[in-house]
């Protein structure tokens, strides 16, 4: 299949390996930033074939991962409300909150429904004009153009019982965090290529200047994280600091300007805390004003939930590269993918779940 196959081939691979090895003459930490880049590293070994002294720490880029508790919290008490219908992609259902997750409240009677697109959302809140019908809008820069574009749409509608969970986040601020975080050992990062493709590499470029570390945008293939390994690899040798583009078919200096205009319009940049790492200055992206109505929120009074992380769960370190899944005291035994202490072991992207999917024991 294009774009698959031809991005799997072990002889390339092997190729790409051997040019890695005769590029590196010292240790190197690189950080990908994607929790899909983490899965194909983890799953298809390419972290264990890396020339010794390569070493890729696993960063904080799975949304589900790093929607804060809290959230989650307000999501489950918006959610069993009787007039509300709650809807969410797949992944989010069974993210532990403080009490509960979303599956079991279903269970227990909830109208908690799966879409595949926020507009299914918007389509129900038409459909239904009895229920409050809330979109759990969750995730990178990837899936906000389509949050934006359902939000443009139930206001074109007049919709008064639609809204939004919002817990969007940005790549840039974090890996700015993790630049300034004292104890920081990346020294180049891997850049989540479908990020990028919305939103262009422009502001990846004054970070690579002013920490002096090379930022590839890298695909999710084998060999595109192959090469972007390399690629930023030539950079640290050379002494480079530049933002380099491995993922040229799909992504292009400005990103989609479509997507980023409905972004821009719909969402104002904002502070936001990241489950396991904490607040990160504007990180995050909320409702505008001319779109609070919007705000579920607000709609329902859920602002004063608060709440604290599993004692067990090491997340923010394994989020921001420090520790390894396997060096949690839980992992594979109180959790797992069947019993989530944290939301690392949830989603697919997590690390603690590519890990344990890939059978890496502690
Ligand atoms: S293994 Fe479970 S408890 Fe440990 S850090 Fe990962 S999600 Fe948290």
């Amino acid at each position: 299949m294009k774009y698959l196959d031809e991005y799997r081939d072990p002889a390339v691979a092997r190729t790409l390996l051997h040019q890695l090895t005769q590029v590196a003459t010292t240790p190197w930490a690189l950080m990908e930033v994607c929790g899909g880049q983490t899965h194909t590293l983890v799953r298809q070994g390419i972290d264990e074939l890396l020339p010794a002294g390569i070493r890729m720490i696993h960063g904080p880029g799975c949304p589900v991962c790093v929607t804060p508790l809290e959230l989650i919290d307000k999501a489950l008490a918006i959610a069993a409300r009787p007039e509300v219908t709650f809807v969410s992609f797949g992944d989010m259902l069974r993210v532990p909150g403080t009490s509960t997750d979303l599956l079991a409240l279903k269970a227990r009677g909830a109208d908690v429904r799966v879409v595949y697109s926020p507009m299914d959302a918007v389509r129900l809140a038409a459909a239904r004009p009895d229920r409050q019908v809330v979109f759990f809008a969750v995730g990178f820069e990837t899936t906000a153009p389509a949050n934006a574009m359902a939000v443009l749409h139930a206001a074109a509608l007049e919709l008064p019982n639609f809204s939004m969970l919002v817990s969007h986040v940005l790549v840039p601020p974090a890996i700015t965090a993790i630049l300034d975080a004292p104890d920081c050992e990346v020294q180049g990062f891997l850049a989540a290529g479908h990020v990028c493709a919305v939103m262009g590499w422009t502001e990846y470029e004054p970070i690579a200047e002013r920490y002096r570390v090379p930022i590839v945008v890298t695909g999710f293939e084998p060999l595109d994280l192959l090469e972007g390994i390399l690629m930023a690899v030539r950079q640290l040798e050379a002494g480079r600091a530049e933002v380099e583009n491995q993922y040229a078919r799909a992504v292009y200096r400005d990103g989609n300007t479509a997507a980023r205009d409905a972004i821009q319009r719909v969402f104002h940049v904002t502070d936001r805390t990241w489950r396991g790492i904490g607040a990160i200055p504007t990180s995050g992206l909320a409702l505008a004003a001319e779109f609070t109505d919007y705000d579920a929120e607000r709609r329902f009074g859920v602002g004063a939930i608060h709440a604290v992380e599993h004692p067990e769960c090491i997340a923010g370190a394994i989020l921001t590269g420090s520790r390894v899944p396997t060096d949690c005291a839980a992992y594979g035994t109180r959790c797992t993918p069947r019993t989530p202490l944290g939301a690392p072991m949830v989603s697919t992207e997590g690390t603690c779940a590519a890990f344990f999917s890939a059978g890496r024991t502690r």
